[in-house]
């Protein structure tokens, strides 16, 4: 699929190395998901994924609040103006406790003693108990619960925790049930999210819990190499004669969705070169920005921007038709963001693009090693245009 002409134009005009972030995509996408999920669903865009303010502000304004795992985050939502704010994490300081009480946060509250904790350093808050429940696995990548992991409370400490928190005047509102990241599988969502509804109005009856919010957490799957995609029709399908009685609210906390495929990140290619009988297209920037490849051990599709400027009076390294491996300006032989991938052309001078980047991108990504240049962010907030193919032309 060709990139879209604004994104093309702000690889091609704007500074490099570069994240561009569009605006229209974000709010789509959360747009998007609401309208698969249930009727009066909560929308609070996990803000790790992508702390940009621009794009916390546009999460913002199309869903419903912010999910923040820090007391930076929970600084940044406020900054934002966030009015439904959920804190999670599982070693919040007390100056989070205090802050996030202040901001009106819900806290997701992951052990008997934060419980304890909060009542000593905060006072009574609005809390969700964070609950590791026991559930079949689900795809998808850093699984969070119904196994053993640092986040929440086993079943067995609930009943204690709830008493717990009504002794010392919390008010407790439901369960934080996050379980998984990146789950591509939306059939596999949809009947956890089933779950977690059935699990909570049963645990919200048998400990008092009036109209419970069931906070199904994140963990909707962006496929970065474009081979698969999550379902959202499945997921729509799946979660259709769902009832929320006893004026129970459903809460989702969608990262990676909204921001994976509102990002992309250019860079330019500096020299073309062979090694060994391996073609190298090297670029200014590479995994210090966007790490995700390196990270995960696999080739970031990318498309070259041609650029037919050349400044200089000799001749221009480049490749036509063999597969290259795109690398990075470190000194070091793993920054590599694609390799071995067949091309058509490239150039010294032409900008390499990857799209999909918005998500535990930039964020996630080694910045200051080597004391390299941050690329710059450019930010889109145009209506979405007519056809992609006028500026490749
Ligand atoms: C990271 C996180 C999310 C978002 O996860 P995605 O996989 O990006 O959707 C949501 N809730 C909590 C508690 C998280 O830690």
């Amino acid at each position: 699929m060709s990139p879209a002409p604004r994104v093309v134009r702000a690889a091609l005009r704007g500074p490099r190395p570069v994240y561009i972030y569009d605006l229209p995509t974000v709010r789509a996408r959360i747009a998007e998901l609401r309208a698969a999920l249930p009727e009066g669903v909560l929308v609070a865009y996990a803000m790790k994924a992508n702390g940009h303010p621009a794009v916390v502000r546009a999460a913002l304004e199309a869903g419903d609040g912010l999910e923040v795992a820090s007391g930076g985050e929970l600084a940044a939502a406020v900054e934002a103006g966030s009015g439904f704010t959920l804190l999670s994490g599982p070693a919040k300081t007390d100056d989070d406790l205090r802050a996030a009480v202040a901001a009106g946060a819900v806290i997701n509250v992951e052990s008997p003693h934060e419980l304890r904790r909060l009542a000593a350093v905060a006072g009574p808050a609005r809390i969700c108990l964070r609950v590791n429940r026991a559930h079949a696995a689900l795809p998808g990548s850093h699984r969070m619960s119904g196994a053993p992991t640092q986040f929440g409370m086993a079943e067995e400490h609930l009943a204690a925790a709830a008493a717990l928190a009504r002794r010392d005047g919390h008010e407790l509102l439901g369960f934080h049930l996050h379980a998984v990241s990146n789950n591509l599988d939306a059939v596999a969502h949809a009947a956890f999210i089933r779950d977690c509804v059935a699990w909570s109005l049963r645990a919200a009856r048998d400990l008092g819990v009036d109209g419970p919010l069931i906070n199904a957490g994140g963990g909707f799957g962006v496929d970065v190499t474009g081979a698969a995609a999550f379902d959202l029709g499945a997921l729509a399908d799946g979660l259709r004669d769902l009832t929320l009685d006893r004026g129970a609210r459903l809460v989702v906390e969608p990262g990676r969705y909204v921001a994976a495929p509102a990002g992309w990140y250019a860079a330019e290619v500096v020299d073309v070169k062979r090694s060994h009988g391996r073609w190298f297209a090297v670029v200014r920037g590479g995994t210090h920005h966007f790490r995700l490849p390196a990270s995960w051990g696999y080739s970031h599709p990318f498309t070259v921007l041609p650029v037919e400027d050349w400044p200089y009076g000799f001749e221009r390294p480049g490749v036509t038709g063999a597969a290259v491996t795109v690398a990075g300006e470190q000194c070091n032989p793993r920054d590599v963001l694609a390799a071995d991938v067949p091309v058509e052309r490239v150039r010294a001078g032409d900008v390499v693009l990857l799209a999909g980047t918005g998500a535990y991108g930039w964020e996630v990504a080694h910045h200051d090693f080597l004391r390299l240049a941050h690329p710059a962010f450019t930010i889109l907030d145009e209506p979405p245009e007519e056809s992609p193919d006028q500026f490749l032309a």
